[in-house]
């Protein structure tokens, strides 16, 4: 139908738009009319109706040397507010972020050793904060994104979590149940890629992000969006057996990967407890340059086990970028260099192999992108990166 095809092209369009406005930060129409090859008459259109909605903002170039100070576009930051969640072992990581995915409010709540129905209270009560927080803005809270450490669906429902030993909970339903708004659910490693290409920029359409911390997650973008499985289970890659009758798993398995190369495993094993994160990475860093041989051992054994495991996922993907998320590997000297040299395989194809500049930031930044990118209605989204985001 000629109408359908008209709205369809129209909603092209729009994302192009709002996709190179928040690219830019601030662009003309007339340079915008460029970079889309979209007519000015269809950039005016646009702009007219994202101006109506408030979703884009006019300002006045300052320092114009000639003539006539060129009108500019800007999406409306404070138009509305996306919320991520990163519920992990023993903490859920809170993030507000404005329209253009810049943190406007962080918050950690501890809750170990709470019952599913504890954790529900305090994430509903939590959430209801937030949302009072942004309800005076022109669209108040635009998305809840809440990233899971574990299998979710393809229908968002909980199948199971190791760490907390949930299996088929509703989380979502008893979630919106609470707080009376739609909330959606995620893998946290697809987050996190989705982080990596909304705020770090790789600019490729089959990216895999590795994350290390309490377990080890493969967050899988191909052809462009998350590759997901059949029921939405893919990318458990922690729970591939790399020692055959090795440690015992959560999982029931023994051996399994994040057992030898999660950060969680690898400070356990140097430390012997449990670790303290925010000052090991420095304590780490300190017995690295004194050359202690018992750290230096387990951490050779830390790029021992994860470029096997790393191997397989590459022979598994053929990826074009590869990105590791581990604070850890940033605190090890040439790291990359040292887990590039064991991916000695010919058969092993990737194009690039990268450490996240991001962190642990990256799952609940990737929630807010995602908010974002649904609301705004533009799949692949370029976020400006911030200095305080690298760090
Ligand atoms: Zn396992």
């Amino acid at each position: 139908m000629v109408t359908g095809d008209a709205s369809y092209i129209k909603k092209i369009n729009r994302a192009l738009i709002i996709r190179e406005i928040l690219k830019e930060g601030k662009i003309s129409r007339a340079d915008l009319s460029k970079i889309t090859a979209l007519t000015r008459a269809t950039i005016s259109a646009q702009v007219a109706d994202l101006l109506e909605e408030e979703l884009v903002v006019e300002t006045e170039l300052e320092h114009n040397p000639v003539g006539r100070k060129p009108i500019m576009l800007s999406l409306n930051a404070q138009a509305g507010y996306a919320l991520g969640i990163d519920l992990d072992a023993g903490q859920a990581t809170f993030m507000l972020s404005d329209l253009t995915g810049q943190p406007v409010a962080t918050d950690i709540i501890p809750i170990q050793a709470k019952t599913y129905k504890d954790i529900v209270q305090l994430l509903a009560s939590s959430i209801r904060r937030y949302q009072s927080q942004c309800a005076g803005s022109r669209y108040g809270m635009v998305g809840i994104v809440l990233a899971v450490h574990g299998l979710v669906s393809n229908e968002e429902k909980i199948k199971f979590v190791p760490r907390f030993q949930w299996q088929d909970v509703d989380l979502k339903q008893d979630l919106e149940r609470a707080v009376g708004t739609v909330i959606h659910l995620e893998n946290n490693a697809n987050l996190s890629a989705f982080a990596e290409r909304a705020y770090a920029h790789h600019t490729t359409d089959n990216l895999l992000c590795v994350t290390l911390y309490s377990g080890i997650g493969l967050g899988m973008i191909m052809d462009g969006k998350f590759f997901r499985g059949h029921e939405g289970f893919a990318g458990e890659i922690g729970h591939m057996i790399v020692v055959p009758g090795g440690e015992p798993c959560a999982c029931g398995n023994r051996g399994c990967w994040e057992k030898y190369a999660s950060e969680t495993s690898v400070l356990r094993n140097i430390l012997a407890a449990e670790p303290d994160e925010a000052s090991n990475y420095e304590w780490i860093g300190r017995r690295i340059a004194e050359g202690d041989a018992q750290v230096l051992d387990a951490l050779n054994q830390f790029i021992y086990y994860l470029s096997i495991g790393l191997n397989n996922v590459i022979n598994m993907y053929n990826p074009d970028v590869v990105v590791i998320d581990s604070e850890l590997l940033r605190v090890i000297p040439n790291s990359l260099q040292s887990i590039q040299n064991q991916l000695h395989s010919q058969i092993s194809h990737y194009r690039e192999i990268t450490l996240s500049g991001m962190g642990r930031k990256s799952c609940v930044m990737g929630a807010c992108a995602l908010a974002i990118s649904r609301f705004l209605g533009v799949p692949v989204l370029s976020l400006p990166s911030g200095d305080d985001l690298a760090d």
